[in-house]
């Protein structure tokens, strides 16, 4: 086989093993919603606003999530706790918070926020102002004022 030959199969390899790693970090394998999720058939630009309280103090969410080699659908540009959920194409599996905090490379579910979780303390979500059991499952919308709060028991 010429050089040429084997730079192209390299360059295939490449290609292939790249594609398997990008797909392959941004599924979201394990989190499943209990509302069901209506995904936009255009394209969105959706800004909830999150926000996470431990023991009574705010967490800062830190500017540039989801910004680097990847700019991911969903990503931060400032601390203010604005999540930018940016799509040409939405997906189910990318438009629920559990997501976001993937991409952030944070745990989040029902049990735990960060490593604070409910066999020391209590765990509750509201979004607008309303309880909320989705947790991780949670499908964000525009506009959605979404609350972590965790309590220590003391
Ligand atoms: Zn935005
Ligand atoms: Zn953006």
């Amino acid at each position: 086989m010429s050089q040429t030959k084997y730079a192209v199969i390299g360059g295939i390899a490449l290609v292939v093993v790249f594609g398997f790693i990008f797909f392959s970090t941004n599924n979201v394998g394990s989190i499943t919603s209990n509302t069901v999720i209506d995904v936009p058939k255009q394209p969105i630009h959706w800004h909830p606003i999150l926000e996470i309280i431990i023991d009574g103090k705010n967490i800062e969410i830190p500017e540039n999530i989801g910004i680097g080699s990847v700019h991911d659908p969903v990503h931060t540009h400032d601390n203010t706790g604005t999540i930018h959920m940016e799509f040409e194409r939405p997906t189910a599996k990318q438009m629920v918070l559990g997501y976001f905090f993937k991409v952030w490379g944070k745990k989040f579910s029902k049990e735990c926020i960060f490593d604070y979780c409910t066999d020391k303390g209590t765990l509750r979500m509201t979004v607008n102002g309303r309880d909320n059991n989705d947790f991780e499952g949670y499908p964000m919308k525009d506009g959605d004022q979404i609350v972590i709060e965790y309590q220590s028991l003391s």
